[in-house]
């Protein structure tokens, strides 16, 4: 034990970063690895297209200066995408650049916003289950979570404990969702629109949007009504970026100039700023198999739900969720660990989490492996 280091960190349970790329190799090495844990795009960006960022990076980028620090062209350009991307925006010169923030991936802007909201002050509120990184990252800065549960069989936040909640910890100063939610895949309700509507100023509310490509359901259009609220996006998911860690926020600008204080200077490296933008003025290109992803959840759906041993939720996102009926085993946990573990074994890789197995959607083939392992 390190007598200088914070007592706290020491219970702390960090986030679980899967191996990544071919290295790890967590199941056999002669086995095909479908890779259905961590909800990317399974297609790699277009040889064109990487091409074209390393032409960029042999021609144009100079290594030994430090990056744009303020993102200029990315943020112009990402502007430019999130009004394009937005139906309803009545006043669409709201969204400026000043109105974007970068981050290294979004989980830098999640730290960013618990910084400027509640470092030595403040707790956050989150519903069960949800991304993991809002606790963690929250736990990390010594700030404080209060958990809520969410029905079990809709997955829709309870309101009403949300109130109390609300009501019983005046140090909440922010508000994490996820829309549509991971792991369960279901966007905000009708409900749950209306009380993120009805929180007050004094309550930052993060609307996290990094499946907005597959749900189609964006916050933006009401953000000019909601100084208080902050948009989340990812490069991660539908742009097929993973591997360049870039994110983003949108928000009023008073906020997103606070968030820029908190960051480090050169957060994001050239390179990755240029792989965002060459994937900005290609989405059209990148977002062609959208179409394809979706009927495929739909009949990963389909498929599951037809069978009696496993319970599947409806998802707005690149993924599934699904757990095993109570009744078809005595010791369901070991029984779905057993599954996990069968799955894996055979080069299926997804995340158990919540009682219950979340499946990224991956190419049609990888689909078809994951259904007749499922279903044998
Ligand atoms: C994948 C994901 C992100 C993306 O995080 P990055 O740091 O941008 O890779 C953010 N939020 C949620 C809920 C996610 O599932």
């Amino acid at each position: 034990m390190l007598p200088f280091i914070r007592s706290d960190l020491a219970q702390l349970i960090a986030y679980q970063p899967h191996p990544g790329g071919t290295a790890g190799s967590p199941v056999q090495q002669d086995i095909l690895l479908d890779r259905l844990d961590t909800n990317e795009c399974p297609y790699d960006l277009p040889e064109a297209l990487k091409q074209k960022l390393s032409w960029s990076v042999q021609q144009e980028l100079e290594s030994n200066r430090y990056p744009d620090g303020g993102h200029a062209r990315l943020k112009q350009a990402i502007a430019h995408y999130v009004i394009q991307s937005a139906q309803g925006i009545s006043d669409s010169r709201f969204i400026t650049p000043d109105c974007i923030c970068i981050g290294n991936g979004s989980d830098e802007l999640i730290r960013s916003l618990l910084i400027a909201a509640c470092l030595g002050e403040g707790s956050i509120l989150v519903a069960q289950p949800t991304f993991s990184m809002y606790g963690i990252l929250a736990q990390t800065l010594g700030i404080a979570v209060v958990t809520i549960d969410r029905s079990p069989q809709t997955f829709e936040i309870d309101l009403a404990a949300a109130a109390a909640a609300i009501a019983i910890h005046p140090t909440l100063k922010a508000v994490f969702v996820v829309h549509p939610n991971s792991p369960t895949g279901n966007a905000l309700s009708r409900n749950e629109l209306d009380w993120l509507r009805s929180l007050p100023d004094s309550i930052l509310v993060v609307i996290d949007e990094a499946y907005f490509e597959f749900s189609g359901k964006t916050l933006v259009p009401e953000l000019p009504h909601h100084p208080n609220w902050v948009i989340l996006r990812t490069f991660s998911k539908a742009f097929r970026l993973a591997a360049h860690r870039v994110g983003y926020a949108i928000a009023h600008p008073e906020l997103t100039a606070i968030l820029d204080k908190v960051r480090l200077p050169y957060n994001l490296p050239s390179v990755s700023q240029v792989a965002a933008l060459v994937a900005l003025s290609h989405a059209t290109e990148l977002f062609a198999v959208l179409p394809e992803m979706l009927e495929q959840r739909q009949e990963m759906i389909r498929v599951l739900s037809a069978q009696s041993k496993f319970q599947v939720w409806p998802s707005d996102a690149n993924f599934v969720f699904l757990r095993l009926k109570a009744a078809i085993a005595d010791d369901p946990a070991a029984a779905l660990d057993d599954l996990f573990q069968r799955l894996r074994n055979q080069g299926t890789l997804v995340r158990k989490i919540s009682n219950g197995l979340r499946i990224t959607i991956g190419t049609p083939a990888e689909n078809q492996r994951t259904l007749e392992r499922l279903t044998q």
